[in-house]
């Protein structure tokens, strides 16, 4: 098989050139990173799950009318994906304190914010992806004024859409984060949402027992991570319920 065109190689993620001009062929991998990659390990099945979950949510935003870069899954790690313009900034949705917000601003995780806050951050690893204010993203040009408005606008109506998932499997959506990219119809810009949404960018707490059911759980060595990302999978249907996480053991899924 002629081997393909790398374009862009992440720490979970890998992208590849696609089948049509336009296109990007986006691939999930085991690797778990933290702390700017200080802490790595590569976690048998996550990009498998990875790719299914972000496949679920993004064919589900796309029902409710949320644009996003999702063309199709192709295989158990690899999805055809719309090229866009990466806005360098992670957008991040908090409902309750938790991370870094909790840690700067002394508050207990878990404790709920009066209302949903959006907030940005200028995406580079070295720099640790610095909290910004929008007159930063304004004055270099990262986004426009309108395009931050929309980015607040889409950010809170995924956040409508994941936590009602959420919680109808007894999962409480604490925060995520999400990337935009810019598409062009002609000369005319437009938003759409891109990267992927998976438990490696969102904390998920059980809503009963408080189990955490993210990335936290390797980041602040809580158990298996495969394991909990499977539980996420299992209770939104999109694993059938037998099967059971063997680290030993790859899992084929349809
Ligand atoms: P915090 O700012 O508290 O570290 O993160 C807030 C939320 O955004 C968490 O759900 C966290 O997983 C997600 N997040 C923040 N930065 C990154 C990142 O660089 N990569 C990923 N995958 N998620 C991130």
């Amino acid at each position: 098989m002629a081997r393909r065109k790398l374009v862009y190689e992440g720490k979970a993620k890998i992208l590849y050139e696609g089948t049509e001009p336009g296109t990007l062929i986006q691939y999930f991998k085991d690797d778990a990173t933290a702390f700017n990659a200080e802490k790595k390990a590569v976690i048998e099945g996550k990009g498998v799950l990875n790719n299914r979950l972000s496949e679920y949510f993004m064919v589900g935003l796309q029902a409710i009318g949320v644009p996003t870069h999702f063309i199709k899954r192709i295989n158990m790690r690899e999805q055809l994906i719309r090229q866009v313009e990466i806005i360098p900034l992670e957008v991040i949705v908090r409902n309750y304190a938790a991370g870094t917000m909790a840690k700067r601003l002394g508050m207990e995780e878990g404790t709920a914010l009066p209302r949903p806050i959006v907030e940005f951050s200028y995406k580079d690893d070295s720099l640790g992806d610095p909290l910004v204010p929008e007159e930063y993203i304004a004055a270099f040009g990262w986004a426009t004024q309108q395009e931050m408005d929309d980015i607040v606008s889409l950010a809170l109506r995924v956040n409508d859409f994941m936590s009602g998932v959420m919680y109808g499997v007894g999962i409480k959506l604490i925060d995520f984060k999400i990337e935009v990219g810019r598409v062009w119809d002609n000369e005319y810009p437009r938003l759409i949402l891109a990267d992927e949404i998976s438990p490696d960018s969102c904390r998920l707490w059980d809503i009963e027992t408080g189990r955490k059911l993210d990335k936290d759980v390797f980041r602040r060595d809580l158990g298996d991570l495969a394991d909990a990302y499977t539980e996420v999978a299992k209770r939104l249907g999109v694993l059938p319920t037998n099967v059971t996480h063997n680290p030993t053991k790859p899992t084929l899924i349809n």
